[in-house]
């Protein structure tokens, strides 16, 4: 898979203007492909993507089923846009909106509950991985959030490794940091919910992934493809990074 992550970055217009393009050069891939768009986007693209392989998904999704929460939008509010994903606890959502483990599991269930598939992001900060401590912390936030699925709600969890340090700065985890725990990550999995299941699991990596880089990183055996933030706001940028993923 590679998944594209838009962030508030595209007034509608715009959105409409680069889910277009994609559409019209992304006819055939041999991988999934999905963006994520903020939620006003949600069904202008979706209307767009019609007849497209590409898939849609939301960026977030609210924490309660319905009722008074002003300006939050329910998972069911996303499936009704025709919207197949949502991405859940990405970094930036935990660091800026303090999104807890706790949080993130209501989410988590409340999107499967409606029908959408979680783009579920886990990964460390500088400090951790200057520390060592990055295997423990991708594990904490897999056991706080997403391994009490059962084995029937797990088909629809894709997982994303993004080290925190690594996201807009610039800086790529290398082929081996990133193989590494990935292939933690599978063990994992393993552990909860058997070998099978672990190597059905999609997991990607994310975190200044581009069009020069991504080759480099899908050729590794656990790397099944990429969550994309900058690189996926240019339609020939984020075509070559799926070239490069329907290559590995
Ligand atoms: C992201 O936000 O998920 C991401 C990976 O961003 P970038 O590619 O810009 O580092």
């Amino acid at each position: 898979m590679v998944a594209g992550n838009w962030k508030m970055n595209k007034n509608l217009q715009e959105g409409i203007a680069l889910a277009t393009e994609l559409k019209n050069n992304v006819k055939n891939p041999a991988c999934a492909v999905v963006i994520g768009t903020p939620f006003i986007h949600l069904a202008s693209v979706a209307e767009v993507l019609k007849g497209s392989p590409i898939q849609l998904a939301a960026e977030n999704c609210a924490d309660k089923d319905k009722g008074a929460y002003t300006g939050e939008v329910s998972a069911e509010m996303v499936r009704s846009t025709g919207a197949q994903y949502c991405i859940l606890g990405h970094s930036e959502r935990r660091a800026y909106y303090h999104e807890t483990p706790e949080i993130l599991k209501e989410k988590v269930g409340l999107a499967l509950a409606n029908g959408l598939k979680v783009i579920f992001c886990i990964g460390e900060v500088k400090e951790e991985r200057e520390a060592g401590t990055q295997n423990a912390v991708v594990k904490a936030q897999l056991d706080g959030s997403v391994f009490h699925l059962t084995a029937e709600e797990w088909k629809n969890i894709v997982l994303a490794y993004e080290p925190v340090w690594a996201i807009g700065t610039g800086l790529t985890a290398t082929p081996d940091q990133a193989e590494d725990m990935h292939r933690y990550i599978r063990s994992l999995v393993a552990e909860k919910y058997g070998q099978q299941v672990a190597g059905e699991t999609t997991i990607l990596y994310g975190g200044s992934c581009n069009e020069k880089n991504a080759a480099e990183l899908f050729s590794n055996e656990d790397v099944d493809g990429g969550l994309i933030g900058g690189a996926s706001l240019v339609a020939d940028k984020f075509c070559a990074i799926i070239e490069a993923r329907n290559n590995a």
